[in-house]
């Protein structure tokens, strides 16, 4: 657990967060012996070919799914989808306080009729017929922490024929994958694993590919190609094996650590949270131990640079969530503070105590 203290009160969670030393030396034993994946026949490349499926199969264990497909992080993952989805009456239903990684590619595609709601199950319900190709949605809000009720809502979409695409990055690292869904996107690093690998679960493999080349096809001929039925036909040209092996490594350790624990931690360090804020103002609810905030008069940028300077480490801006963060009534953007289960009292208190003398600034 040393490598999860940090010589700063780190509050930024919600953007990435710190790596136990299981990860990185999981990242560290892929160099030691590289080799690429699914390509040559030698001993090293079958040690990679073992370990990256064994990784695969842990991976899906933790999120509980039936197939998982390497990518970059969750924004890629919510791109396939996005992209690759078949849709027939090209509409999709998507919430207000969406992260840009859900909004932007469904906005780019200008073929689609993307309808935009407030987060509430009464809203969902009034949204979701049979003319609703794919919803796309969070579990866990990186703005306010607010979780989203995805069994019922995954229930509503089943009901009329929808498949339901959950953002999962801010939920698989706090709350255990208890709930169904059809894709389910998430990034290694907000879950104590590294940079650069996330993966998109999913159900069935009905999604079109993103990008083609090596490692992709069965069979090529000059003017024309067979995809390979399974996995691998989404996971074009040599994979981040380092970051694979160091994404398993992470599930590993969360699970060692327990999600329920992880939970539990995390709704008594939402309560010191609230408790530390209720002076400042405050925007939506959450359950997680994710919430933002302004002091009166202070311009967000200002006071995350103050806490800095206190050795107190969270983020500023909009989150990349700008129409949610607007939405929720903060024109100029908020201060975030996101802790995981690392955290500790102590690490609140400090963060309260500064917060109130930079508020005696302004
Ligand atoms: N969705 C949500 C809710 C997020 O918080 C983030 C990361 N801030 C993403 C998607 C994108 O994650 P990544 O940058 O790892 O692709």
């Amino acid at each position: 657990m040393e490598s999860l203290r940090s010589d700063v009160v780190y509050l930024d969670n919600a953007c990435t967060t710190l790596k136990p030393q299981d990860v990185i030396d999981a990242v560290v034993e892929y160099y030691k012996r590289p080799a690429c994946h699914g390509r040559s026949a030698h001993a090293l490349a079958r040690e990679v070919n073992e370990r990256v499926e064994e990784a695969r199969e842990r991976v899906a264990r933790f999120v509980n799914a039936k197939h998982i497909i390497w990518t970059k992080n969750a924004t890629e993952a919510l791109n396939l989808v996005i992209n690759g989805f078949p849709f027939r009456n090209k509409k999709v239903v998507t919430t207000i306080l969406e992260h840009h990684a859900v909004l932007l590619p469904l906005l780019r595609r200008k073929d689609l009729e993307v309808k935009i709601i407030e987060p509430t199950l009464e809203a969902w319900e009034g949204v979701i017929d049979s003319s609703v190709d794919l919803a796309v949605t969070f579990a866990v809000n990186n703005t306010t922490g607010q979780k989203q009720n995805i069994k019922e809502i995954y229930k509503l979409c089943e009901d009329n024929g929808v498949k339901l695409c959950v953002d999962g990055a801010q939920a698989v690292p706090h709350l255990k994958t208890d709930y169904p869904y059809h894709y389910l996107c998430f990034s290694a690093h907000k879950m104590c694993g590294p940079t650069g690998i996330g993966a998109l679960a999913l159900s069935e493999l009905d999604l079109e590919p993103l990008v083609l080349g090596g490692g992709t096809v069965k069979e090529v001929a000059i003017d024309r190609y067979t995809l390979l039925p399974h996995e691998a036909k989404y996971e074009a040209g040599i994979q981040h094996y380092a970051g694979i092996f160091g994404f398993a490594a992470a599930c590993k350790f969360l699970e060692q650590v327990g999600m329920e624990q992880i939970a539990e931690k995390e709704r008594s360090l939402r309560m010191l949270i609230d408790r530390a804020l209720s002076e400042y103002i405050t925007y939506g609810k959450g359950e997680v131990a994710t919430a933002i905030f302004n002091l009166p008069n202070a311009p967000c940028h200002e006071v995350a640079l103050m806490l800095d300077k206190k050795g107190i480490a969270v983020r500023s801006g909009y989150f990349c969530a700008q129409p949610g963060v607007m939405w929720l009534g903060a024109k100029e953007g908020t201060v975030r503070v996101s802790a995981y289960f690392y955290n500790n009292e102590e690490d609140i208190k400090v963060l309260g105590d500064a917060l109130e003398e930079i508020a005696l600034l302004y």
